[in-house]
């Protein structure tokens, strides 16, 4: 049944039989958690051989005794493995510790305290702002809210953010003093920009105030489990448009190996990598680079980094799957929500009908399924529409998932009838 064509007593009796059925599953106890893009235990495990792979041969292959401090840009074949996530040369590529979000936050906050390349720190500015492609990743968007930054919104379609207001905003504001952007697989709608959309904002340094600073936070560069998708080369369309030190990119082995103690990675122009070196040099003086050196030769002795891609892609693939045919099964015939099929990444992005995303988290966390907080996926945790829902599927087995769904598109339906009885 269709809820726009179904009459008043139809519906009244469908959210009935739903009501029942709800309250049942509310009786089973579940336990459920669908929030976060965590590998699962089978993920991790893949990468196990880590563990062990030195044998007390701690030296690099130009004799670096990894064990000592130094080297503040990360072991060269550390530097090596980041510059084939990025497809960049290695002198571009900084090595550092677990996390390219901390990397992150460190690239901001240089922005902010100090300018990269020379160019005005962004906190002398009078209203420094970023731009935020939505729905997106919530841990970006808390960076700019704790330096007090402003976040705007800019809607993502199906080959990226609108670039038409982005080119416009930016053009005419000139506190625009950055971007975020998940160019593949973004977190949460799977998207990839497209060759346009890439060339594009390689163009934006041509008409953004110098300052200005692109965060490419390629965090699913070699995550597919689909179709393999090329992503248009972000480094060579900025050299071609002389906007080279626009960008900063970034990228880890967190959903590579293991997702707590991986190699993150971020590379730029030399120009930047100097106003981060000089950042940096004061906070350290070197990463963890026995870390770096396992990594380095988990890829180079034991296996590639495609053929583990591969493994990781046979694992998640059947949990997308199961996500899409209980949205599909359930949703399409209804026409309760949209939803994204994504070719990689970690998530399904889903929208309800306007205004029923709170109340579908609520009605899954009271019968036990924990999602993702509704507003998570934008600026200030302000979704205007209330009807962006991020699932995650990699972490729990493939039963727990299917469980969780059947309870999911349940609540959905719940939802929806709900809203459209409380408009009747
Ligand atoms: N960027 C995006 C888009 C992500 O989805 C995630 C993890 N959820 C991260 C960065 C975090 O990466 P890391 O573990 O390297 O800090």
């Amino acid at each position: 049944m269709h809820i726009e064509s179904a009459t008043q007593e139809q519906l009244i009796e469908w959210e009935k039989e739903l009501s029942a059925h709800y309250k049942k599953i509310c009786q089973h106890g579940l336990n459920l958690d669908i929030t976060r893009g965590k590998p699962s235990a089978e993920q991790l495990n893949l990468s196990d051989k880590l563990d062990g792979i030195l044998s007390s041969d701690y030296r690099t292959a130009d004799g670096t005794d990894t064990r000592n401090y130094g080297g503040l840009v990360g072991l060269n074949c550390a530097r090596e493995l980041g510059a084939e996530m990025l497809q960049v040369p290695v002198e571009e590529v900084i090595a550092g510790g677990n996390s390219s979000l901390t990397l992150m936050y460190y690239a901001v906050l240089n922005g902010y305290l100090f300018g990269f390349a020379g160019n005005t720190a962004w906190r002398e500015l009078k209203a420094p702002k970023f731009l935020c492609p939505v729905p997106g990743y919530d841990r970006h968007f808390t960076i700019c809210e704790q330096l007090g930054i402003e976040m705007i919104n800019i809607p993502m379609g199906a080959n990226g953010p609108d670039m038409d207001t982005v080119e416009k905003l930016v053009q005419e504001d000139s506190d625009i003093i950055g971007i975020w952007c998940v160019p593949k697989f973004s977190n949460p709608t799977g998207t990839t920009y497209s060759k346009e959309t890439v060339g594009r904002i390689a163009q934006l340094g041509l008409v953004a105030s110098p300052g200005f600073r692109i965060f490419w936070d390629n965090a699913y560069s070699v995550h597919d489990f689909g179709h393999p998708i090329n992503l248009t080369n972000i480094r060579t369309a900025t050299l071609e448009n002389d906007t080279a030190d626009c960008v900063l990119q970034f990228a880890s082995t967190s959903k590579v190996t293991h997702a707590g103690s991986g190699v993150a990675f971020v590379s730029a122009s030399q120009a930047n990598l100097n106003s981060l070196k000089a950042q940096m040099q004061a906070m350290t003086i070197g990463p963890e680079k026995v870390n770096q050196l396992r990594h380095s030769r988990f890829f180079t002795e034991y296996t590639s980094l495609n053929e583990h891609m591969r493994k990781h892609a046979s694992i998640l693939r059947p949990k997308f799957k199961c996500v899409l045919e209980h949205l599909h099964n359930a949703l399409t015939d209804a026409a309760m929500g949209t939803w994204e099929k994504p070719e990689g990444g970690y998530f399904v992005s889903f929208n309800t009908l306007p205004g029923c995303a709170k109340a579908v988290v609520k009605l899954a966390a009271d019968a036990g399924v924990k999602l993702t907080p509704a507003g998570a996926t934008f600026p200030y945790g302000e979704d205007p529409e209330d009807n962006n829902i991020r699932i995650a599927p990699s972490f729990p087995p493939l039963e727990e998932l299917d469980t969780a769904m059947s309870v999911f598109v349940l609540c959905v339906k719940l939802a929806s009838l709900r809203k459209k009885l409380d408009m009747a």
